[in-house]
């Protein structure tokens, strides 16, 4: 008996769920606008705890609309920065308005 062990199976990691467009997860659906940078750069959190993560430039349009909601502790003070004086200059859900 000297069989060999069956190959464990080629699993390259579980996909990542992809996000509706091909965007971020902080994308919102009715928002046009692409991405800008890595998908990951940052990640939000909402009032309730709930974490999104996303681009610069999603993030940032999130949290304009989104009341309560902060930048994540861990993301790097210069991504945070730029998501908060980016958001700052935005309204409330930009993509309604045309922006
Ligand atoms: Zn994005």
């Amino acid at each position: 008996m000297n069989q060999p062990l069956p190959h464990p199976s080629a699993h390259e990691g579980a996909a990542p769920p992809t996000a509706p467009h091909g965007r971020c997860p902080a994308a919102a659906a009715k928002d046009p606008t692409p991405c800008e940078g890595p998908h990951d750069a940052a990640t939000i959190v909402d009032r309730n705890g709930r974490e999104v993560a996303g681009c610069v430039q999603h993030c940032a349009r999130l949290l304009a609309g989104l009341e309560g909601a902060r930048v994540h502790p861990f993301v790097p003070a210069q991504h945070a920065l730029d998501i908060y004086s980016r958001a700052r200059e935005l309204p409330p859900f930009a993509w309604e308005i045309g922006r």
